[in-house]
């Protein structure tokens, strides 16, 4: 179906379209439209269906030889040319086929376009009100007032205050300006953050909704979202990472709010970066950008000091007064299974004869990570992925947290057939709270891991539970760590300091540091004092010592040194391959090929192939390069020389080869 007038004179021309196919291509298409120009959302056949596309330009000349297909349908939509530039920008970077991104930026599935197409949809226009019963400090109007003065300028600000200074204040402040001035602004969130209370927050201050963007937003919603902001109307959408993808037309402020967290950067498949190319999406629309955090990425502060970012310090007006007191406990001394420190006790015994509440942190879900027979030193293992089953004690279960693997905790000992013969080794949440309940029977506990808190509506009660004094020991994972405020929560327990140390992650200080400053950050604000008990086998970490004394920046400094000793990022450049298959020896001889057929580089440098340190996952083998280079930009076209090697074969059957660069997860 096309919709240009049949009966007027029109010659065909030809249109390069991008799909949505993951294709590093365009296809030509042939069109009477005469009006059709760059941007135009299409429907194109391929193969024998029809897939979403864009025009992505209009061929001089009809020089293509071969045979040209119309276009299928013409949609009423046009893409903003900074989206177009967006998607050539991030495939560029980060080595996702141009298809793939355009394919998070049309976001929908082609059903809803031709929907849309066949009969035009309403677009509820938000009415706002401006509530100002919150009076900013003086330092959080100045940053207010700096982040309003860079209006379309592309300005990276770092917003950086501890818990409690008043962050959202500050950037729903320089919100309310570009409604005013009827643009649309954009709140990138890990969606763990987004709780009803910032949503709440944000009606009062506005008296609307947001526009929410993330995976449990019915399609309805997100179509009307998407529309809205193609339409220019003055929207604010808040959400996780894929928002960023969506084609604003009149975008005036991007927010990245709790900018270090890892949920930005995406490991699965299309590996990128959300808060990196927020960053270029504001520099391609000319905007100022936020980066909010209480302790931002290394990456960001070593970009303040080249002074490319701009640095907007809170320190909050009662911050000082309410900094934790942290005790370090040296674990070595204590028994075997003994999870509870005694000093942890005695705190714990305190806070409960106050009527205060406690929380006791373990970034580790089920009972124990591991389970082995007593008798024959059988150990439960994942049959698709190299790593120990995890004991469920409540479900009576052994989980594989990686691809999700469950079985029942046999009777006997599959290898030796003994009874009761399994011991759990290691502490789980689970355990912990065991151990609690024997210590504190009278006290209410409750255990809260992603397994808990599976829906916004289950996190919400427990938040609610908390405030209003339901629960005295809270036992938890990292879920717990961010944004909530709770008044009578006194005392953080870390039970296992050391347990993100571990694992050969070049950012495993700078995200336990990070993880730390966050949990100890509960305990207290207000007026009551926090206590932090931080048990480790390490008392004198530099690392926990920096915790200890609220030494942020002594650390970062550290951290930095390291890093730039070791090339590492922000002062070198890394990308990884990971090749994967069904079968062990066709992906390490491809893997092995791949090597051979590595370019020469001065500036880059080929670590590998060796297999995973997760050498299995999912029932798939892994092999992994990783590759170094001091020079910006230097490692995408080496990668696109080497994967398009001429005697290189493509990878067959199961065998995928999948690119991360700047990657965030080495296992
Ligand atoms: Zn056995
Ligand atoms: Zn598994």
């Amino acid at each position: 179906m096309l919709l240009t007038d049949s009966n007027q004179f029109s010659t065909k021309m030809q249109v390069q379209v991008l799909t949505t196919g993951p294709f590093d291509q365009t296809f030509t298409y042939s069109t009477e439209g005469a009006g059709v120009t760059r941007g135009q959302v299409v429907m194109v056949p391929f193969g024998r269906r029809e897939i979403l596309g864009v025009v992505w330009s209009i061929s001089e000349n009809s020089t293509f030889e071969g045979t040209v297909k119309d276009i299928g349908t013409i949609l009423p939509f046009q893409l903003p040319e900074t989206s177009l530039d967006f998607i050539y920008w991030v495939a560029n970077y980060t080595l996702i086929p141009l298809g793939s991104v355009l394919k998070m930026v049309l976001a929908l599935p082609p059903a809803e376009f031709l929907k849309v197409l066949k009969k035009p949809e309403e677009l509820p226009t938000p009415a706002y009100s401006f509530d100002h019963t919150v009076t900013l400090s003086v330092e959080q109007q100045q940053a207010s007032y700096a982040i309003i003065q860079g209006a379309k300028t592309f300005i990276p600000f770092v917003l950086d205050g501890v818990t409690g200074s008043g962050k959202t204040e500050v950037y729903l402040n320089a919100i309310e300006h570009v409604l005013k001035n009827q643009g649309q602004a954009l709140v990138l969130l890990p969606e763990i953050a987004l709780t009803n209370e910032w949503l709440e927050r944000f009606k009062r201050r506005f008296g609307f909704e947001p526009q929410l963007w993330h995976s449990n937003v019915t399609v309805k919603n997100k179509r009307q979202t998407w529309q809205q902001v193609l339409k220019d109307q003055p929207v604010v959408v808040v959400g996780a990472r894929s928002a960023l993808f969506l084609p604003f037309q009149n975008l005036q402020l991007i927010i990245v709010d709790e900018e270090h967290d890892d949920s930005y950067k995406q490991q699965e498949q299309n590996h990128y970066h959300a808060r990196d190319m927020a960053v270029v999406r504001a520099r391609l629309s000319e905007i100022p950008i936020v980066l909010a955090s209480a302790t931002p990425a290394l990456e960001t502060m070593s970009n303040i000091d080249k002074g490319k970012y701009h640095p907007l310090i809170l320190k909050g007006r009662f911050a000082e007064a309410t900094l934790p007191l942290v005790e370090i406990v040296d674990m070595r001394g204590q028994s075997r299974n003994q999870w509870l420190s005694a000093p942890l006790v005695t705190n714990i015994r305190q806070c409960l004869s106050n009527q205060e509440q406690v929380l006791l942190f373990l970034n580790r879900r089920g009972y124990a990570p591991l389970t082995l027979c007593r008798g024959c030193g059988h150990r439960f293992l994942c049959p698709g992925c190299s790593v120990w089953l995890v004991q469920h004690k409540h479900k009576g279960q052994l989980s594989c947290h990686h691809c999700g693997f469950t079985q029942n905790l046999p009777p006997v000992c599959p290898t030796c057939q003994t009874e009761d013969s399994f011991v759990a080794c290691g502490p789980g949440v689970e355990r912990i709270e065991e151990a609690v309940r024997k210590t504190f029977p009278s006290a209410r506990i409750q255990v809260v891991t992603s397994d808990q808190l599976s829906t916004p509506k289950a996190i919400q009660t427990i938040i609610d539970d908390i405030k209003n004094f339901k629960i005295d020991i809270l036992i938890g994972t990292q879920v717990l760590a961010k944004g909530h405020h709770f008044p009578l929560l006194t005392l953080v327990g870390i039970l296992d300091a050391d347990l993100g140390l571990n694992g050969g992650d070049l950012r495993a200080s700078e995200k336990t540091y990070q993880l730390l400053h966050q949990v100890s950050g509960r305990a207290g604000r207000e007026q009551k004092q926090g206590r932090v008990v931080l048990q480790t086998y390490h008392p004198d970490h530099p690392l926990f010592l920096s915790v200890q004394n609220h030494r942020r920046d002594d650390f970062y400094a550290c951290e930095l040194h390291q890093r730039q000793a070791q090339q590492f990022p922000p002062y070198g450049y890394l990308a990884a391959i990971v090749v994967s298959g069904l079968d062990e020896m066709t992906v390490e001889r491809y893997a092995k090929t791949l090597a051979r057929l590595a370019p020469n580089a001065d500036n880059v440098t080929v670590l590998g192939p060796v297999p995973a340190p997760l050498a299995r996952v999912k029932s798939r083998y892994r092999w992994r390069f990783l590759l170094k280079s001091s020079q910006a930009m230097a490692l995408q076209p080496f990668l696109k020389l080497w994967l398009s090697h001429p005697s290189l074969k493509k990878a067959t059957g199961s065998v995928r080869v999948s690119v991360d660069i700047d990657p965030y997860s080495f296992m």
